[in-house]
């Protein structure tokens, strides 16, 4: 585990200083990429903010086509690879060799809604195999205890499913130490009364960590609400503590887990902070350093901004696309803008070395001054 750990330590410095001696050489390439490989799904989560793009028809990108893409890029830190829901593409493994062999990334995120476990142990061995030097963190979703997680995803049976999927992922990730398993839970006044309850089913589960995010963008159901700062300082009590309990062990060794524990504690802090309206404590890195990819090639700079350009009307060139000044119009409105993307949040972290600094000394969770 202690060299698995400093070896991932030091390929995140390593990728760092390239990133930061690319841009030194006045290139503004992104260092972290949310590729939604496909935008069917086969789930109607209540909470979806991406419901108006799914399930569209229309040619998506071929494993050719994200080749010349990936080609067409710098050596990049992470690809988030989200959908829909990514495990219904059937060449998801090939796609994450192109980006491991040609983009040299280190870690590869992919939220999964879980529904679908034999596919998703098929397709993840396969990437293990093409792309062992990868680390491959997925994140599957429990809502709450199985009557409300079924309501709140629209399919009957999920709960159960999604069970045991984290179930045999989390003893194969105790086996496998470049792959870890979470649960993500999104919070809304629908299901927050019920975390507690949830925890107590996940204490036992073989999972890394049991995270949350408040909603955010448009959902679905536009009736949910975000829980307040004060709601959110319970939860992240609650989350901080469970996780101290049940599953620090598997946040890493020595320094890393310490380093965890902080960034965990200020993405916390930071959710309280835009809750209360007091938006981001600092630049967000949409556009910058984090650039999304859509499954039939269209680029936006974050996932709940507008579409601003296709890769097919570039050739496919991306570094063409993202030095053209097509997304300039929506970059102007990224300073002041604020949100709990967790994300993005995340690379702006990853981009800001004042605020990472910050995060990795955080030791306490502080709500802003009026919670
Ligand atoms: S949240 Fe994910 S799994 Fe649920 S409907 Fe949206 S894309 Fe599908
Ligand atoms: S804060 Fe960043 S990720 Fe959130 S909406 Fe604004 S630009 Fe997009």
């Amino acid at each position: 585990m202690a060299v698995m750990d400093s070896r991932r330590m030091a390929a995140r410095l390593a990728s760092m200083a390239r990133f930061r001696w690319g841009r030194l050489r006045g290139r503004r390439m992104p260092d972290e990429v949310i590729f939604a490989v496909t935008s069917a799904c086969n789930a109607r989560c209540d909470f979806c903010y991406y419901w108006e793009e799914l399930n569209q028809e229309g040619p998506e990108l071929t494993l050719e086509e994200i080749g010349r893409i990936a080609r067409s890029m710098d050596p990049f830190r992470y690809l988030w690879i989200t959908g829909g829901e990514p495990f219904l593409r059937g060449d998801l493994p090939e796609i994450v060799e192109v980006f491991a062999r040609t983009n040299r990334i280190s870690g590869v995120h992919i939220p999964t809604n879980g529904l679908l476990p034999d596919r998703i142990r098929a397709s993840l061995e396969r990437i293990l195999t093409l792309a062992p030097g990868v680390f491959v963190k997925l994140l599957v979703p429990l809502l709450g205890p199985e009557e409300l997680h079924d309501r709140l995803f629209g399919v009957p049976g999920a709960f159960r499913r999604v069970l045991s999927t984290i179930g045999w992922l989390g003893e194969m990730a105790q086996r496998r130490p470049n792959l870890s398993v979470s649960v993500n839970t999104v919070v809304s006044d629908r299901n927050i009364l019920a975390l507690e309850q949830l925890l107590e089913l996940t204490k036992d589960l073989p999972i890394a960590s049991h995270v949350a995010s408040p909603i955010r963008g448009s959902p679905l159901d536009p009736g949910l609400r975000a829980p307040s700062p004060r709601e959110w300082l319970k939860v992240s009590e609650l989350l901080l503590e469970h996780n101290r309990r049940h599953h620090l062990g598997r946040w890493g060794g020595g320094l890393l887990r310490r380093w965890n524990v902080s960034r965990f504690l200020y993405q916390q802090n930071t959710f309280m902070r835009v809750l209360a309206g007091r938006g981001l404590p600092f630049l967000c890195a949409a556009g910058d350093t984090i650039a999304v990819i859509e499954s039939q090639g269209e680029v936006r700079i974050c996932e709940l901004k507008e579409r601003a350009a296709n890769l097919r009307d570039y050739g496919l060139d991306f570094r063409r696309l993202w030095l053209s000044g097509s997304l300039d119009w929506e970059r102007a409105s990224v300073p002041g803008c604020s949100c709990t993307h967790a994300c993005f949040i995340s690379a702006s972290l990853n981009a800001r070395p004042r605020h990472f600094l910050k995060s990795l000394l955080t030791s306490r969770l502080s709500p802003p001054a009026a919670v």
